[in-house]
């Protein structure tokens, strides 16, 4: 069994003073019962001008930042725009690519995502990759052929050493700050064909040691009966990341 992993994504949601209080009283927690967070990795990722101070707080402790986003060319006149090389000057180690509110509201297409994930790799940034069908895919019974798509455009398209700390978050589009989610039994077919399709291109040594993350309306409540699926490494929580109470169940059931 891996050591589970839980990321938390805060999107565009809390300031300063909420950012760094969140991250001292989860410090807290954790100092005071150490078998909240023992054997597992813990992922926050917080807006863009909090991501130096909240490296700062965590300096030491099995808390890791991650960066929501960061812009798919290394430098030059992009007005507004992050870099690989940015992140990686204040210390952040790793980057989440490919969420679906990106590609959906920012137009972010497997193209890009390419761009984003060699520039990444060339950073030494490890990547938290989203991948997820929508609705409509769904209910056509496409979800499985969508996510090979979307892998083979993407993360297929580097090497054996490249995927090497890759992590892949399987997140139905459908079910993101929906409230709505799929059984269990659903999330463990789609983790398994995931890992099927890492063994296919790079063998089983890779696709036993992939970590695969199931997101999408993850809460307190049925997080567990997703924890206990074979092929579920840990979990991406969105809205119930944003509550203390409700992240540290979260995690403790992982
Ligand atoms: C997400 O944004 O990645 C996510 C899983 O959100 P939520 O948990 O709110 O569905």
């Amino acid at each position: 069994m891996k050591n589970k992993i839980i990321i938390a994504n805060w999107k565009m949601n809390y300031n300063f003073y909420e950012t760094t209080n969140f991250l001292r009283n989860l410090l807290k927690f954790f100092n005071h019962d150490k078998k909240i967070h023992n054997n597992k990795k813990i992922i926050i990722a917080p807006s863009y001008p909090f991501l130096h101070i909240s490296n700062q707080i965590v300096q030491g402790t099995n808390i890791h930042i991650a960066s929501q986003n960061m812009f798919h060319i290394e430098k030059g006149s992009y007005t507004g725009e992050i870099s690989a090389i940015m992140l990686k000057s204040i210390g952040i180690q790793n980057v989440i690519l490919g969420h679906s509110e990106r590609r959906i509201y920012f137009n972010e297409t497997n193209k890009t995502l390419l761009q984003k994930i060699h520039i990444s790799l060339k950073n030494r940034l490890k990547i938290i990759f989203c991948i997820g069908e929508t609705l409509n895919e769904k209910n056509n019974n496409q979800q499985f052929i969508s996510i090979q798509k979307q892998l083979e455009e993407t993360i297929f398209l580097c090497s054996i050493k490249e995927i090497e700390n890759l992590i892949i978050a399987y997140e139905p589009i459908w079910a993101i700050g929906t409230g709505q989610f799929p059984i269990p039994n659903e999330v463990q077919k789609m983790h398994n064909h995931i890992r099927l399709l890492f063994q296919n291109k790079y063998g089983k040594f890779v696709s036993d040691k992939i970590h695969i993350l199931y997101g999408g309306s993850i809460n307190e409540f049925n997080c567990k009966d997703f924890f206990q699926q074979k092929d579920v490494d840990g979990g991406l929580v969105g809205n119930s990341s944003l509550e203390i109470d409700k992240f540290l169940s979260i995690i403790k059931a992982s």
